[in-house]
Protein backbone atom coordinates (compact mmCIF):
# COMPACT_ATOMS: atom_id res chain seq x y z
CA UNK A 1 0.00 0.00 0.00
CA UNK A 2 0.67 4.01 -0.73
CA UNK A 3 0.45 5.95 2.37
CA UNK A 4 2.01 8.47 4.60
CA UNK A 5 2.56 7.65 8.27
CA UNK A 6 1.13 11.22 9.37
CA UNK A 7 0.34 14.43 7.60
CA UNK A 8 3.80 15.83 8.65
CA UNK A 9 5.23 13.09 5.56
CA UNK A 10 3.13 14.85 2.92
CA UNK A 11 5.52 18.13 3.16
CA UNK A 12 7.77 19.38 0.35
CA UNK A 13 8.30 17.86 -3.11
CA UNK A 14 6.59 20.74 -4.54
CA UNK A 15 5.65 21.00 -7.89
CA UNK A 16 7.05 23.68 -10.39
CA UNK A 17 4.60 24.89 -13.04
CA UNK A 18 5.00 27.57 -15.78
CA UNK A 19 3.98 30.77 -15.50
CA UNK A 20 2.39 31.85 -19.35
CA UNK A 21 0.56 34.92 -19.78
CA UNK A 22 1.45 37.13 -16.99
CA UNK A 23 5.09 36.14 -17.70
CA UNK A 24 4.47 36.84 -21.53
CA UNK A 25 6.65 39.95 -21.49
CA UNK A 26 9.75 38.23 -20.05
CA UNK A 27 12.12 36.56 -22.38
CA UNK A 28 12.83 33.34 -20.34
CA UNK A 29 11.14 30.60 -18.77
CA UNK A 30 9.79 31.38 -16.04
CA UNK A 31 8.54 28.58 -13.39
CA UNK A 32 6.19 28.46 -10.15
CA UNK A 33 7.94 26.85 -7.12
CA UNK A 34 4.55 26.01 -6.24
CA UNK A 35 3.88 26.11 -2.39
CA UNK A 36 0.72 25.78 -1.46
CA UNK A 37 0.41 22.16 -2.30
CA UNK A 38 1.77 21.70 1.42
CA UNK A 39 -0.33 20.46 4.27
CA UNK A 40 -0.70 23.63 5.70
CA UNK A 41 -0.88 26.11 2.54
CA UNK A 42 2.63 26.77 2.32
CA UNK A 43 6.27 26.87 2.03
CA UNK A 44 6.35 27.04 5.72
CA UNK A 45 5.59 23.31 7.05
CA UNK A 46 9.19 22.89 5.86
CA UNK A 47 11.02 25.01 8.50
CA UNK A 48 8.35 24.58 10.80
CA UNK A 49 9.04 20.97 10.97
CA UNK A 50 12.80 21.01 11.10
CA UNK A 51 12.58 23.56 13.93
CA UNK A 52 10.85 21.56 15.87
CA UNK A 53 13.45 18.52 15.00
CA UNK A 54 16.45 20.49 16.08
CA UNK A 55 15.06 21.45 19.03
CA UNK A 56 13.81 18.11 20.02
CA UNK A 57 17.54 17.01 19.04
CA UNK A 58 19.09 19.91 21.42
CA UNK A 59 16.69 18.99 24.31
CA UNK A 60 14.87 22.62 24.43
CA UNK A 61 11.37 21.03 23.99
CA UNK A 62 9.92 18.07 26.09
CA UNK A 63 7.23 15.72 25.36
CA UNK A 64 4.15 17.65 26.48
CA UNK A 65 5.89 21.05 26.19
CA UNK A 66 4.72 24.31 24.81
CA UNK A 67 5.41 26.11 21.94
CA UNK A 68 5.45 29.46 21.66
CA UNK A 69 5.79 31.55 18.29
CA UNK A 70 5.50 35.33 16.93
CA UNK A 71 3.83 34.81 13.49
CA UNK A 72 1.96 36.31 10.79
CA UNK A 73 -0.06 32.98 10.08
CA UNK A 74 1.75 30.31 7.89
CA UNK A 75 4.88 29.79 10.87
CA UNK A 76 2.02 29.06 13.38
CA UNK A 77 0.24 26.88 11.03
CA UNK A 78 3.01 24.69 10.01
CA UNK A 79 4.15 24.55 13.83
CA UNK A 80 0.47 24.12 15.14
CA UNK A 81 0.72 20.50 12.20
CA UNK A 82 3.39 19.80 13.53
CA UNK A 83 2.56 20.30 17.35
CA UNK A 84 -0.34 18.31 16.95
CA UNK A 85 1.80 15.09 15.36
CA UNK A 86 4.23 15.43 18.08
CA UNK A 87 2.29 15.72 21.02
CA UNK A 88 3.03 19.82 22.00
CA UNK A 89 0.47 22.55 22.91
CA UNK A 90 1.10 25.58 20.26
CA UNK A 91 0.35 29.50 21.38
CA UNK A 92 0.67 31.84 18.10
CA UNK A 93 1.26 35.21 18.91
CA UNK A 94 0.19 37.32 15.69
CA UNK A 95 0.15 41.14 14.55
CA UNK A 96 -3.29 42.80 14.63
CA UNK A 97 -3.00 43.88 10.84
CA UNK A 98 -2.94 40.18 9.72
CA UNK A 99 -5.72 38.57 7.73
CA UNK A 100 -9.07 37.81 9.69
CA UNK A 101 -9.31 34.48 8.19
CA UNK A 102 -5.21 33.09 8.87
CA UNK A 103 -6.02 33.88 12.98
CA UNK A 104 -9.32 31.85 12.87
CA UNK A 105 -7.32 28.80 10.74
CA UNK A 106 -4.56 28.89 13.41
CA UNK A 107 -7.57 28.33 16.02
CA UNK A 108 -9.06 26.02 14.31
CA UNK A 109 -6.25 23.98 13.72
CA UNK A 110 -5.73 23.80 17.91
CA UNK A 111 -3.57 27.25 18.04
CA UNK A 112 -4.08 29.78 20.99
CA UNK A 113 -3.58 33.07 19.55
CA UNK A 114 -2.44 35.85 21.06
CA UNK A 115 -3.24 39.34 19.04
CA UNK A 116 -1.29 42.28 19.51
CA UNK A 117 -1.28 46.14 17.94
CA UNK A 118 1.30 46.40 14.52
CA UNK A 119 1.85 50.09 15.09
CA UNK A 120 4.03 50.20 17.79
CA UNK A 121 8.06 49.51 17.50
CA UNK A 122 9.48 46.07 18.06
CA UNK A 123 10.36 46.78 21.44
CA UNK A 124 7.64 48.18 22.79
CA UNK A 125 6.35 45.71 25.38
CA UNK A 126 3.05 44.98 23.50
CA UNK A 127 4.23 44.12 19.89
CA UNK A 128 4.53 40.63 19.30
CA UNK A 129 8.19 40.37 19.33
CA UNK A 130 7.96 41.50 22.74
CA UNK A 131 4.67 39.65 23.70
CA UNK A 132 6.30 35.86 22.16
CA UNK A 133 9.72 36.54 24.40
CA UNK A 134 7.66 37.24 27.39
CA UNK A 135 4.93 34.70 27.39
CA UNK A 136 7.94 32.01 26.63
CA UNK A 137 9.95 33.45 30.11
CA UNK A 138 6.24 32.97 31.74
CA UNK A 139 5.42 29.32 31.01
CA UNK A 140 7.06 26.62 31.98
CA UNK A 141 8.22 23.79 29.96
CA UNK A 142 7.90 26.34 26.95
CA UNK A 143 10.19 26.54 24.06
CA UNK A 144 10.36 30.22 22.03
CA UNK A 145 11.02 29.04 18.54
CA UNK A 146 12.29 32.64 16.76
CA UNK A 147 12.12 31.96 13.06
CA UNK A 148 13.91 34.97 12.74
CA UNK A 149 16.81 34.53 14.46
CA UNK A 150 16.66 30.14 14.70
CA UNK A 151 19.00 28.94 11.84
CA UNK A 152 16.99 25.88 11.02
CA UNK A 153 14.56 28.13 8.98
CA UNK A 154 16.96 28.81 6.76
CA UNK A 155 18.51 25.62 6.54
CA UNK A 156 14.96 23.80 6.04
CA UNK A 157 15.24 25.48 2.72
CA UNK A 158 18.88 24.61 2.16
CA UNK A 159 18.05 20.71 2.69
CA UNK A 160 14.63 20.75 0.74
CA UNK A 161 13.38 23.54 -0.83
CA UNK A 162 17.04 24.00 -2.78
CA UNK A 163 17.48 20.69 -3.72
CA UNK A 164 13.82 20.08 -5.17
CA UNK A 165 14.64 23.23 -7.30
CA UNK A 166 17.76 22.06 -8.47
CA UNK A 167 16.48 18.47 -9.04
CA UNK A 168 13.62 20.12 -10.76
CA UNK A 169 15.26 22.13 -13.47
CA UNK A 170 17.42 19.76 -13.91
CA UNK A 171 20.33 22.02 -13.09
CA UNK A 172 19.39 25.06 -15.55
CA UNK A 173 17.74 27.17 -13.10
CA UNK A 174 19.74 30.85 -13.57
CA UNK A 175 17.64 32.63 -11.42
CA UNK A 176 16.17 32.98 -8.24
CA UNK A 177 13.55 35.34 -7.11
CA UNK A 178 11.44 35.40 -3.82
CA UNK A 179 9.68 37.23 -1.09
CA UNK A 180 11.69 38.21 2.07
CA UNK A 181 10.61 37.72 5.83
CA UNK A 182 12.30 36.26 7.94
CA UNK A 183 14.64 35.30 4.98
CA UNK A 184 14.73 31.93 5.27
CA UNK A 185 13.13 30.81 2.19
CA UNK A 186 15.68 33.31 -0.03
CA UNK A 187 19.13 32.51 2.19
CA UNK A 188 18.85 28.63 2.25
CA UNK A 189 17.91 27.98 -1.12
CA UNK A 190 19.89 30.66 -2.50
CA UNK A 191 23.05 29.77 -0.36
CA UNK A 192 21.97 25.56 -1.95
CA UNK A 193 21.72 26.93 -5.65
CA UNK A 194 25.06 28.94 -5.48
CA UNK A 195 26.87 26.30 -3.95
CA UNK A 196 25.91 24.28 -7.22
CA UNK A 197 26.55 26.71 -10.05
CA UNK A 198 27.84 30.22 -7.99
CA UNK A 199 26.42 32.20 -11.41
CA UNK A 200 22.79 31.75 -10.07
CA UNK A 201 21.08 35.16 -9.28
CA UNK A 202 19.19 35.56 -5.90
CA UNK A 203 17.22 38.32 -6.26
CA UNK A 204 14.69 39.22 -3.64
CA UNK A 205 11.21 40.97 -2.91
CA UNK A 206 10.82 43.56 -0.60
CA UNK A 207 7.95 45.99 0.37
CA UNK A 208 7.66 49.69 0.60
CA UNK A 209 8.03 50.51 4.48
CA UNK A 210 11.03 47.77 5.06
CA UNK A 211 14.27 47.89 5.47
CA UNK A 212 15.82 45.36 3.10
CA UNK A 213 16.39 47.36 0.13
CA UNK A 214 18.48 50.01 1.41
CA UNK A 215 20.07 47.80 4.20
CA UNK A 216 21.71 45.53 1.29
CA UNK A 217 22.49 48.78 -1.03
CA UNK A 218 24.01 51.05 1.56
CA UNK A 219 24.89 48.84 4.84
CA UNK A 220 22.74 51.87 6.44
CA UNK A 221 19.98 50.29 8.79
CA UNK A 222 17.40 53.44 7.92
CA UNK A 223 14.64 53.99 10.07
CA UNK A 224 13.20 56.17 7.73
CA UNK A 225 12.64 53.14 5.56
CA UNK A 226 10.43 52.00 8.13
CA UNK A 227 6.37 52.87 8.00
CA UNK A 228 3.42 50.61 7.56
CA UNK A 229 2.30 48.54 4.81
CA UNK A 230 -0.72 46.54 3.93
CA UNK A 231 1.63 43.73 2.06
CA UNK A 232 1.83 40.87 3.95
CA UNK A 233 4.53 38.22 4.26
CA UNK A 234 7.50 40.11 3.39
CA UNK A 235 9.38 43.00 4.68
CA UNK A 236 10.64 43.82 8.00
CA UNK A 237 11.20 46.63 10.44
CA UNK A 238 14.50 44.40 12.18
CA UNK A 239 17.55 43.06 10.34
CA UNK A 240 16.65 38.53 10.82
CA UNK A 241 19.79 36.50 11.24
CA UNK A 242 18.45 34.64 8.80
CA UNK A 243 18.97 36.68 5.89
CA UNK A 244 22.01 35.98 4.38
CA UNK A 245 22.70 39.50 2.79
CA UNK A 246 25.91 37.77 1.06
CA UNK A 247 23.87 36.11 -1.12
CA UNK A 248 21.29 37.97 -2.36
CA UNK A 249 22.30 39.88 -5.40
CA UNK A 250 20.04 42.29 -5.48
CA UNK A 251 16.21 43.49 -3.70
CA UNK A 252 13.31 45.05 -5.55
CA UNK A 253 10.65 46.86 -3.68
CA UNK A 254 6.97 46.52 -4.94
CA UNK A 255 4.12 48.55 -3.83
CA UNK A 256 1.05 47.36 -1.88
CA UNK A 257 -1.67 48.15 -4.48
CA UNK A 258 0.99 46.38 -7.49
CA UNK A 259 1.17 43.54 -5.14
CA UNK A 260 -2.42 42.86 -4.36
CA UNK A 261 -2.97 43.92 -7.91
CA UNK A 262 -1.01 40.84 -9.38
CA UNK A 263 -2.09 38.61 -6.34
CA UNK A 264 -5.68 39.01 -8.04
CA UNK A 265 -4.27 38.87 -11.70
CA UNK A 266 -2.41 35.56 -10.76
CA UNK A 267 -5.46 33.92 -9.75
CA UNK A 268 -7.73 35.51 -13.00
CA UNK A 269 -5.08 34.52 -15.50
CA UNK A 270 -3.14 31.88 -14.83
CA UNK A 271 -5.56 30.02 -12.51
CA UNK A 272 -3.37 30.41 -9.22
CA UNK A 273 -5.55 31.37 -6.12
CA UNK A 274 -2.42 32.51 -4.05
CA UNK A 275 -1.71 34.77 -1.51
CA UNK A 276 -0.32 38.40 -1.56
CA UNK A 277 3.18 38.10 -1.65
CA UNK A 278 2.65 35.50 -4.71
CA UNK A 279 1.33 39.06 -6.18
CA UNK A 280 4.55 40.85 -5.21
CA UNK A 281 6.89 38.27 -6.23
CA UNK A 282 4.96 38.14 -9.45
CA UNK A 283 5.60 42.57 -9.95
CA UNK A 284 8.71 42.39 -8.89
CA UNK A 285 9.98 39.34 -10.97
CA UNK A 286 7.98 41.90 -14.01
CA UNK A 287 10.02 44.62 -12.57
CA UNK A 288 13.33 42.86 -13.14
CA UNK A 289 12.59 41.81 -16.95
CA UNK A 290 15.59 43.19 -18.28
CA UNK A 291 18.20 41.24 -16.30
CA UNK A 292 16.75 38.01 -17.87
CA UNK A 293 17.49 36.60 -21.20
CA UNK A 294 15.91 33.94 -23.44
CA UNK A 295 17.94 31.28 -22.34
CA UNK A 296 17.53 31.73 -18.49
CA UNK A 297 15.22 29.51 -16.46
CA UNK A 298 14.00 31.53 -13.67
CA UNK A 299 12.55 30.01 -10.40
CA UNK A 300 9.60 32.39 -8.47
CA UNK A 301 8.74 30.66 -5.22
CA UNK A 302 4.91 31.49 -4.48
CA UNK A 303 4.54 30.89 -0.77
CA UNK A 304 0.72 30.44 0.55
CA UNK A 305 -2.35 29.95 -0.61
CA UNK A 306 -5.18 32.94 -1.35
CA UNK A 307 -8.00 31.68 1.12
CA UNK A 308 -6.23 33.55 3.68
CA UNK A 309 -6.79 36.55 1.60
CA UNK A 310 -10.52 36.34 0.80
CA UNK A 311 -11.69 39.26 2.65
CA UNK A 312 -8.49 41.09 1.57
CA UNK A 313 -6.94 41.23 -1.95
CA UNK A 314 -9.83 39.01 -3.58
CA UNK A 315 -12.91 41.56 -2.25
CA UNK A 316 -13.23 44.02 -4.04
CA UNK A 317 -14.74 46.82 -1.42
CA UNK A 318 -11.58 46.09 0.31
CA UNK A 319 -9.43 46.79 -2.49
CA UNK A 320 -11.85 50.09 -3.69
CA UNK A 321 -11.28 51.11 0.06
CA UNK A 322 -7.71 50.62 0.00
CA UNK A 323 -7.28 52.81 -3.19
CA UNK A 324 -5.88 49.65 -5.41
CA UNK A 325 -8.85 49.54 -8.06
CA UNK A 326 -9.36 52.16 -10.45
N1 LIG B 1 5.23 35.16 2.09
C1 LIG B 1 4.45 34.74 3.09
C2 LIG B 1 2.99 34.64 2.85
C3 LIG B 1 5.02 34.46 4.35
O1 LIG B 1 4.23 34.05 5.36
C4 LIG B 1 6.41 34.63 4.53
C5 LIG B 1 7.00 34.40 5.89
N2 LIG B 1 6.91 35.55 6.71
C6 LIG B 1 7.19 35.06 3.44
C7 LIG B 1 6.56 35.31 2.24
C8 LIG B 1 8.67 35.29 3.56
O2 LIG B 1 9.40 34.09 3.70
P1 LIG B 1 10.71 34.03 4.61
O3 LIG B 1 10.25 34.29 6.01
O4 LIG B 1 11.26 32.68 4.43
O5 LIG B 1 11.63 35.11 4.15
Amino acid sequence: MDYKNNILETIGNTPLVKINKLAAEIPALVLAKYETFNPGNSVKDRMAVKMIEDAEKEGKIKPGGTIIEGTSGNTGMGLALAAIVKGYKMVCVIADKQSKEKIDILRAVGSEVVVCPTDVEPDDPRSYYSTSKRLAEETPNSWYVNQYDNPSNAKAHYESTGPEIWKQTEGKVTHFVVGVGTGGTISGVGKYLKEQNPNVKVWGIDTYGSVFKKYHETGIFDEKEIYPYVTEGIGEDILPKNVDFSIIDGFTKVTDKDAAVYTQKLAKEEGMFLGNSAGAAMKGLLQLKEHFTKDDVVVVLFHDHGSRYVGKMFNDDWMKAQGFLD
